[in-house]
């Protein structure tokens, strides 16, 4: 069979791959590979959908700001309702979690205002004057709705010539004399630059393709979605996270998100939440709240991948031709997605990064695979 021809070969089309190949796709002819069914199936599709630039480590609250203004006004036919709602995000504390509450205020300085329990439970009145000691305020974070996002891009992209295959699983990569050529479950193709978009299986790709391993780690998270006591509307509640991240709440549609913000290691896989796991949330969330857990209507668990410094990897493997990575957004990979596809489609394109993204104070080398503190 004759392999189909194309100038960037994207392989995985969960936000990240969606995201870059958009962007490509104005000036490139880009195949997208998605091994699914469906875009969305795994990471992307089981995000608790917050958007919190106060949330990641530097580099991601940066990328994330730079995003602010594509969320708040997307300007795109695609879009018919805002990507944003308003939410607000307490953190809450124990008392013998001072020290926690201390080196918040001391990273986040203004970004988030301490308010007294009596304040925060006029608004959240489940949380229990026992069990909580401090609540921190962040007034900006916000629900994304992702499913809006990833099918902007999706349509976007095919708006712009783009060409998506899903039920493609990628199998086999071979170097050619002009870039190369990717064998999959539905026929080959041959480009010469390859974008490892292809979230927990970032590695696995690599080494289909020769390269070394930029390090991996998928983590398995658990979400549970329970009903709130009778009477009770939630939908103006803000996120609820404990300081150490140890669980969290979120309204969800009229009913709670909650999770025991488990971070397992796991091999790349179709993750699902083990039974522990969702005791460990129900018993955390119980001590916490007001909120007796009879019943879970719903239970998901999916895999957050991360590479030693948590921070993305959006470049190219040094030696080898035309090898481009996009993984590593871990937890933060829908709210950091509208910048890091650009930053990465102007690094594949031989550009500088835009400028409102260097001036968040995000460089190209805090991208890079070959920062310090990167393992290999
Ligand atoms: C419980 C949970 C809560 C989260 N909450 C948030 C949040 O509040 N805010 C936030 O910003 N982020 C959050 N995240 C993180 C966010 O969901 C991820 O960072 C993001 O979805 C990663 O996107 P991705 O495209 O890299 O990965 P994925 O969506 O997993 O996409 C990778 C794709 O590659 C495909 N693929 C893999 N191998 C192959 C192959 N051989 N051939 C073809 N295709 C292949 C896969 O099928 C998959 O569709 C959360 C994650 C979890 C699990």
């Amino acid at each position: 069979m004759q392999a189909s021809v194309c100038d960037i070969i994207v392989i995985g089309a969960g936000i990240a791959g969606a995201s870059v190949a958009a962007e490509l796709a104005e000036t490139s002819s880009v195949v997208l590979l998605e091994r699914e069914t469906q875009p969305g199936y795994h990471t992307t599709g089981r995000s608790a959908a917050l958007y919190s630039c106060i949330y990641g480590p530097p580099v991601i609250r940066g990328l994330s700001r730079a995003s602010g203004a594509f969320f708040e006004n997307p300007n795109s036919e695609f879009v018919s309702s805002e990507l944003l709602k308003p939410r607000g995000l307490y953190f809450v504390a124990r008392s013998d979690q001072a020290e926690a509450v201390e080196a918040t205020l001391d990273e986040l300085g203004a970004g988030v205002q301490e308010i007294a329990l009596s304040s925060a439970r006029l608004r959240l009145p489940l949380l229990r004057n026992e069990y909580v000691d401090r609540v921190l305020f962040e007034e900006g974070s916000a629900d994304i709705d992702v499913d809006a996002l990833h099918q902007h891009y999706l349509k976007l992209f095919r708006h712009r010539g783009g060409s998506l295959s899903n039920s493609t699983e990628v199998v086999e990569i071979n170097k050619i004399s002009r870039g190369w050529e990717v064998v999959t479950t539905n026929g080959k193709y041959q480009a010469e630059t390859i974008v490892n978009a292809a979230g927990a299986w970032g590695d696995e790709i690599a080494r289909l393709a020769s390269v070394a391993p930029v390090g991996l780690v998928p983590k398995r998270r658990t979400a549970l979605l329970v009903s709130p006591p009778e009477g009770c509307e939630v939908d103006h509640w803000p996120m609820v996270v404990d300081i150490d991240e140890k669980f969290y709440m979120k309204p969800d549609a009229g009913k709670l998100l909650i999770s025991p913000a488990d971070e397992t290691p796991s091999a790349p896989c179709d993750a699902q939440p083990e039974d522990l796991d969702v005791a460990i949330c129900v018993d955390r969330i119980e001590k916490a709240f007001d909120l007796p857990i009879r019943r879970i209507d719903h239970k998901w668990a999916g895999l957050r991948s991360f590479v030693a410094d948590k921070c993305p990897v959006a470049g190219f493997e040094p030696g080898v031709d035309g090898f481009f990575w996009l993984v590593g957004q871990g937890g933060y990979g829908i709210q950091s997605a509208p910048a890091l596809a650009r930053a990465a489609s102007s690094l594949i394109l031989g550009r500088a990064l835009p400028q409102d993204i260097q001036d968040e104070g995000v460089t190209e080398k805090d991208l890079s695979r070959e920062r310090e503190g990167l393992a290999a």
